[in-house]
């Protein structure tokens, strides 16, 4: 099965589209979380992902928040405006597809969250030391995680650690066998990698054979939505720049 995985789409129904046309042809998709915050477009992201083929979909921090399910002082001031203005506008259909996403989903030999194994909706696994402490808490070979915003693999070499971190490698896939790995397929709507362009990755669930994926889209549509809502100046800066 050909699988489009996605995570952190951030409302930013631009970058969406853009990877959703350049991904295809795709049978499936699983979407991380955090499908709002931050971008001008939350029910119409909501709107096009419950609408994805034999999706799997789970619930991000942002996500949380927007519901009440999560303290909103827990956030920095700009997230903390742009989930206001989002609670401000979501429609009660968009909350309640949102209020019943799981915290952790899998297939086969694979664990789906948005944050970490640990800790499925909160914890962001920055760095290998990280990743190293959550390997005990994976069941399957491969987990996928979000939430950091950063593609990332993070591979166990033994069970004490350290584990390795690799870059993401958009020229070559990656064959996944016979490792213990935490992915990470970057984020579509406000990558922090330095590249302003969607990330996303495809993964083939017979051969686990993953491919990072990069797409340009209209950074300055989407910017100037957000102007029109008014959204924090610094969120609308930071998409041109990937951080
Ligand atoms: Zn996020």
């Amino acid at each position: 099965m050909r699988v489009l995985v996605i995570s952190d789409l951030h409302a930013n129904l631009i970058a969406l589209e853009a990877v959703l046309k350049d991904a295809k042809p795709y049978e499936a998709v699983w979407c991380l979380g955090d499908l709002v915050g931050y971008g001008p477009n939350p029910n119409e992201c909501v709107e096009v992902v419950r609408n994805l083929p034999q999706l799997k979909c789970l619930v991000g921090n942002h996500d949380k928040a927007v519901l009440g399910e999560i303290p909103i002082h827990t956030f920095n001031s700009d997230a903390h405006a742009s989930i206001s203005w989002t609670q401000s506008v979501m429609t009660e259909a968009s909350l309640v597809y949102l209020r019943y996403l799981p915290e952790r989903d899998s297939f086969g030999e694979y664990t789906l969250v948005h944050g970490s194994p640990r800790l499925p909706v909160w914890e962001y696994i920055l760095d290998r030391f990280i990743a190293q402490e959550n390997f005990p808490f994976i069941t399957t070979p491969y987990c996928l995680v979000g939430h950091t915003h950063m593609p990332v693999i993070y591979k166990e070499v033994y069970p004490d650690g350290p584990c390795h971190e690799e870059p993401a490698d958009y020229e070559h896939p990656r064959r996944l066998n016979n490792a213990h790995l935490i992915i990470n397929p970057g984020s579509v709507g406000q990558p922090r990698d330095s590249n302003p362009d969607a990330s996303y990755a495809l993964l083939d669930t017979e051969t686990n054979i993953w491919q990072y994926r990069r797409v340009s889209y209209d950074v300055m549509a989407t910017q100037s939505r957000m102007r029109t809502a008014e959204l924090p100046e610094r969120l609308i800066a930071r998409l041109a720049y990937g951080w």
